[in-house]
């Protein structure tokens, strides 16, 4: 619930100018359990830092997290660490986010230690359990990082991740280092734990197509805020938002049921130290009113659990 996130600059460091980034500006969402919620947008528009408040990887600036209705922003530290089992994440590269001088033993048993998922007795059988579960053996566990491919190594992230039987998982690009070949396996893997576990994502995508398949329901954010949010399927055949748009006309892929006229998306991405006034895609926007630069729109509900901040619609109408 309107969760923000700004970082101060001190200083100049690697070309990076002094200022305030106002990486998340007020985001509102709610994610059922059992569901994918779908957060796109380009590079920069916040959504890994909003993976990481949720998890308080990242301490909010402002807002609250609340898991099956209980305010987990404002819990101590040490009483969140033990909360920190039921929340996980899957990271983009799984060549970084594993130690290359552990076995695949020890980077799965270390969560099993660390949060007493099984006494120790058991630790050898729950490993082999977790690599079956992720499609790998129990052959496999007195290996190291560097003898598995890419789409292996993520496999070992998504065991590690739920080692501790979260409820909620972070996925934040897991298939965007990986070989397309491989993309859809990790994708359909991740899907098919989420059904058998009752799990609840918020998965994190810059790819439309990725976002298409995995998700139930859609938010689509730019610049720190989202602009559209709604069921996956209306959502892709009946873009709302400029932006949203914009965004499927740039999709080098064809994104089947689209009918819309292409909207070009032009230039960069502004930077999150000089977010635009009003509407903060108004310097990109080809449908800009007055009103766009001077007062920035609120959601709207629209029809079927549809909501959009654009001046273009007001009160369930299209302009
Ligand atoms: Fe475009 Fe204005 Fe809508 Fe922003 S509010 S997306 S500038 S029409
Ligand atoms: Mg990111």
């Amino acid at each position: 619930q309107n969760l923000k996130k700004s970082f101060q600059i001190k200083s100049k460091v690697l070309g990076v100018e002094k200022g305030v980034v106002n990486a998340v500006n007020g985001v509102n969402f709610r994610i059922d359990k059992g569901e994918t919620l779908g957060l796109v947008g380009e590079s920069g528009s916040g959504k890994s830092t909003t993976g990481r408040l949720i998890l308080r990887l990242l301490e909010p600036t402002e807002g609250k997290i609340l898991l099956e209705g209980k305010d987990i922003s404002t819990i101590g530290n040490r009483a969140f660490r033990k909360m920190r089992k039921d929340l996980q994440i899957v990271f983009q590269n799984p060549y970084s986010a594993l130690d290359y001088k552990m076995t695949i033993e020890d980077i799965l048993i270390q969560p099993l230690q660390i949060f007493k998922i099984v006494s120790p007795v058991d630790y050898r059988q729950e490993v082999g359990r977790l690599l079956n579960m992720v499609g790998l053996t129990k052959q496999d566990a007195k290996k190291f990082p560097h003898e598995f491919s890419g789409g292996q190594r993520q496999r070992i992230g998504i065991a590690r991740a739920l080692s501790t039987k979260p409820k909620f998982v972070v996925c934040d690009e897991p298939v965007s280092a990986l070989d397309v070949s491989v993309q859809s396996q990790i994708l359909n893997l991740t899907m098919d734990l989420q059904e058998e576990l009752g799990l609840s994502y918020l998965f994190i995508a810059h790819d439309l197509s990725v976002i298409r398949h995995v998700s139930n329901r859609v938010a689509v954010m730019y610049l720190g805020k989202i602009v559209e949010k709604g069921p996956v399927d209306t959502l892709f055949d009946d873009p709302k938002h400029p932006y949203t748009k914009a965004l499927m006309s740039a999709s080098p892929l064809p994104i089947p049921g689209r009918q819309l006229g292409r909207i070009e998306l032009k230039g960069e991405i502004p930077s999150a130290m000089r977010i635009p006034s009003g509407c903060a895609f108004h310097t990109r926007c080809p449908y800009k009113m007055g009103v766009c630069e001077m007062t920035p729109p609120q959601m709207i509900a629209l029809e079927e659990g549809r909501t959009v901040a654009c001046h273009l619609y007001h009160e369930g109408v299209q302009l």
